[in-house]
């Protein structure tokens, strides 16, 4: 596709009023309907991650000095993988299905017809910041959607380098980047989108389901919240502490699905702070601000934030606490004694501060889990299968791992999702598809036959329509 004189959108509300229309006119011509036009699309999308890798690397350590291994698999592997898994499946997800007819109908034959929704936004978060502004992007494509990206602000290079990309490989009337802060993001929400993907904070997610409301536009909503991680006496102690060490630190704490806090029985706390204090410094050194592997925080304003949280807590920090705002720089530190009236309670902490917090009885652990907001995740590290059905079953959050963090995300089977604060619906795999189509019913009815019990007048016809719904429901 030719795309060189294609104007892309400025950011005044005139230019996106304009680009709407000409997104509107291309949907209507019926262009992103064939499957054919979709997987090409898709395979562009590849292309352009594929070609630009070593821009990739070097937006992400601009915006936060994220290491290319960590930009590799966590932006980069997995966005390619989901591009071939949905073109694997894309023939059998579009296709029309037939399904049961009912006798009510009869003689018809029934169909569920996948459709695009039309006109979608998708408003990204700055912590990974190409992999969510694009992850939602492919089951849109996939599903015959138009499609306005809107990647953070407070990632601007990987924000750029999208809004380049886009220009460079996509037609702006099917795919196009906007960017800009919160200003452009309201302009963008005033108007009337067919569905809107947002990633970001639960304070920003009702903002932007408010704006959506006054359309009834239909939302996902992928927010955050305080994840748990529970370790049990029975756990695999060094196993437990290893993981949670490599999930919470992984991006410097600044993923959405990190575990926030631990809860670990009093009896293994020691063992427990013990094994944390050591792969810390297995992984990232005795002066981890030197490693190349520890990203830094994005901004300030989180900077700050988190060094006052941690002027705050009333803990007992057993590792870390050293910050450099310099650097924005917040060392891997672990708070144990911590309750849960404490600062580090307080709030969603997006940062590489893991506090600590006892307990001798998993019922409590429950019924506290169960009053605090839904988190996206929860982490059980047990070897009870008690302990675990207990709190799978009966803690509302969005998805998680038993004896492990992070990696329920890896799986394009898995839905991903909140649940209440952390968010509505779910997208990965089948599951974007789905968040992205409209099924619409179709009933084919035949002609040769017009039963005449539906018609008025009615009269005389009560008793037969009893017996006859008796006998078809
Ligand atoms: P954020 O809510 O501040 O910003 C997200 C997006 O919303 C940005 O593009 C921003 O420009 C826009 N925005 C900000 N204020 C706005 C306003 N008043 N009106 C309209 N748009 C506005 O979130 P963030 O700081 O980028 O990301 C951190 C949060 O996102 C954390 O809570 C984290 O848990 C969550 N998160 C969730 C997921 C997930 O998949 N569920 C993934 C990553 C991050």
């Amino acid at each position: 596709m030719d795309t060189s004189t294609l104007s892309q959108p400025s950011t005044g509300a005139s230019a996106i009023e304009s680009l709407l229309k000409e997104q509107r006119a291309f949907f209507y011509s019926g262009q992103t309907l064939p499957l054919s036009f979709r997987k090409k699309q898709l395979l562009q999308l590849k292309k352009a991650l594929q070609e630009n890798e070593a821009a990739i690397y070097e937006a992400l350590k601009q915006d936060f000095q994220k290491s290319p291994f960590e930009t590799f698999v966590t932006e980069i592997a997995v966005l390619v993988s989901e591009i071939d898994f949905v073109l694997k499946h894309i023939d059998e997800w579009a296709a029309p299905k037939r399904v049961a007819s009912s006798l009510l109908n009869f003689p018809s034959s029934d169909y569920v017809y996948p459709q695009p929704f039309g006109l979608c936004l998708i408003i990204g978060a700055w912590n990974y910041p190409l992999h969510l502004t694009i992850a939602p992007a492919i089951p849109a494509i996939a599903a015959g959607n138009c499609v306005v990206l809107k990647p953070s602000e407070l990632s601007p290079h990987t924000s750029a380098l999208i809004k380049q990309l886009t220009a460079r490989y996509f037609d702006p009337r099917f795919m196009t980047t906007v960017e800009g802060g919160v200003e452009v993001s309201q302009k963008l929400l005033e108007q009337a989108w067919d569905k809107i993907f947002f990633t970001g904070s639960t304070r920003v997610g009702k903002i932007v389901m408010e704006a959506a409301a006054k359309h009834l536009t239909p939302v996902v909503l992928e927010l955050g919240g305080k994840s748990p991680a529970v370790v049990d006496a029975t756990a695999n102690i060094e196993m437990a502490a290893k993981r949670i060490v490599w999930g919470k630190m992984v991006n410097a704490g600044q993923t959405c699905v990190a575990p926030d806090f631990v809860l670990v029985h009093e009896e293994v706390k020691e063992l427990f702070l013990h094994h944390l204090t050591k792969y810390i410094k297995e992984f990232y050194g005795e002066e981890p601000e030197l490693s190349p592997d520890f990203p830094r925080i994005v901004n300030s304003r989180h900077f700050e934030r988190l060094s006052k949280l941690l002027e705050r807590t009333k803990g007992r920090i057993v590792l870390g606490g050293q910050t450099d705002a310099t650097q924005l720089y917040i060392a891997p530190t672990v708070v144990s004694g911590v309750d849960w009236q404490d600062a580090l309670m307080e709030e969603e902490l997006f940062g590489p501060i893991l506090p600590v917090l006892t307990f001798t009885d998993i019922y409590e652990v429950m019924h506290r889990l169960q009053q605090m907001p839904h988190p996206l995740a929860m982490y059980i590290f047990t070897n009870d299968k008690k302990t675990e059905q207990l709190l799978i079953e009966r803690v509302p959050f969005g998805g998680g791992c038993v004896n492990d963090v992070v990696v329920h995300l890896a799986n394009h089977h898995l839905p991903f999702g909140g649940i209440g604060p952390s968010g509505m619906g779910n997208y990965h795999g089948k599951y974007g598809f789905d968040a992205f189509t409209h099924y619409k019913a179709i009933v084919k009815h035949a002609t040769w036959l017009d039963v005449p019990i539906r018609y008025a007048p009615y009269e005389g016809k009560l008793s037969m329509v009893k017996k006859l719904v008796k006998w078809i429901l």
